[in-house]
Parts: structure tokens; sequence; C-alpha cells
């Protein structure tokens, strides 16, 4: 199968990396990364440019080669590896996951308007061609676009990428909006336990609140009443 159009946006085609896997067994994710080489400063431009180079330098040690589909910058997007194939982004996600590289220097840079952009054109096109359910997912086990920082293998090993500059919502409703699809709520995941806090009944009902306005939100209104009863009658019992 061909590569996704990418033709609404400037590609350049750098495809002569060698960083990759033949084949690629099954797609269930898009991963978003924040490409981070450290340079304070650096322009999203040369960031990008120059993650695309380091993606194709065989200088480098083998086990520190990496790869992504895409890097995206502010004026283009490079495509880096082909579709079908194997990037070297997320560890043991990468059988099943295409990987975008969005150009960041440090956690604290903003991103580009137009990272967002085409980085959700091209998401568009990636979830319509695996049948990628367009919502943000919390957990590798589901089907989705994720954080590099919200699966497990990026907690692993520390990761913080796409980050707080990331504007989550303003993504996710591009890609529908590129996609013409209908919004797939995010679905609740459950976290690893951490280490237990003292136990606040008033965190749990802030929590359970939350909950209820975003099960609202989600178009579950007999559960958000529900839930919005049950906080209203727990504060009888002491
Ligand atoms: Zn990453």
């Amino acid at each position: 199968m061909s590569d996704i159009d990418l033709s609404e946006i400037p590609v350049e085609e750098m495809l002569s990396s060698t960083h990759f896997d033949r084949g690629r067994p099954r797609t269930t994710l898009v991963v978003i990364h924040a490409t981070r080489s450290g340079q304070v400063g650096q322009s999203i431009s040369l960031e990008a440019s120059s993650t695309a180079i380091y993606m194709d330098n065989d200088s480098i040690p083998e086990k520190a080669r990496v790869s992504s589909h895409l890097v995206v910058g502010n004026a283009k997007v490079y495509r880096v590896v082909h579709d079908a194939d194997t990037a070297w982004h997320a560890g043991v996600l990468n059988p099943y996951a295409i990987g975008i590289e969005v150009a960041q220097a440090v956690p604290t840079a903003p991103y580009h308007p137009r990272q967002i952009e085409f980085t959700a054109r091209a998401t568009a096109r990636y979830c319509a061609k695996y049948k990628i359910p367009i919502r943000r997912v919390m957990d590798e086990s589901e089907p989705g676009i994720i954080g590099h920082e919200d699966s497990r293998q990026g907690k692993g090993y520390g990761k913080s990428d796409p980050g707080p500059m990331w504007d989550w919502p303003a993504f996710i409703a591009l890609v529908q909006q590129y996609t013409g699809g209908a919004a797939v709520p995010t679905p609740p995941t459950l976290k690893p336990p951490t280490k237990p806090a003292a136990f606040d009944v008033e965190a749990e009902r802030t929590a359970l609140w939350a909950a209820k306005d975003r099960l609202a939100a989600g178009g579950w209104p007999r559960f958000a009443q529900a839930v919005e009863a049950a906080v209203t009658q727990s504060k009888g019992e002491r």
C-alpha cells in the first residue's frame, strides 16, 4: 500500500534512512512525540531538519539509532519512513505504531500552530487508513492516538513528550475535522496504583464530581446523574 496522501501540506521526502524494520504486523496507535534535542533557543525549522537528518545518520551507534514516520516542523513535514515499515521511536510499541516526531527543542518551547495542523492532517489520514479511532488514549492497550509520555513504554523510560505545551483538545478536534468523522470519547483508563496516599474523602468527592462532568460531556447523562446523586448523598454519611 502506498503512503498516506499529504499533498495538502509541504512535505519533503527523506526516505534514504535505513533505520527501520521492513513491514509492521499491526497498527493500532499513532504515537505523538517531541524531538527534544535539548538545544535551547533552536528554531523549530532547524530542530525539524536536523532531526530528520539524524534519523539517516549511520555514524551513530546502532543502539542509539532512532526514526519516525514523520518529523513535523512549522514550515514542512519530513517523511522519513514509509507507512508500511516499522520506525524506531517507542520500543515495544513500534510493531503496532505509527510514530510522529513534532519538532520541539526543549519541553518549554511552544509549538507552532502549523505543527498542530500538519500533525492533525497526517494523523487523520493514518487513522482512516488503519481504522484507528480518533481519540486520545492514555494506555497503549486501547487503539487510538497516544502521547509518548502517556504510554507505559514511555513512562518506563521517563518520557515527557509531547508535554504540556501540546494542545491535545485542539489537536484531536482538528483530526476529527480533517477526517469528517464523529468524536469518540477518550476511554477512562485505570492508572496503575502508585504509593497509597492518606485517605481523603473530599478528594474522592472532587474526583467523582469531575468524572460526572466528563460523563455528561461524553454523552452519558444518566451515568452522570447517578454519580452526582451518589456524591450528594455521601455528604450525609458523616
Ligand atoms: Zn518520544
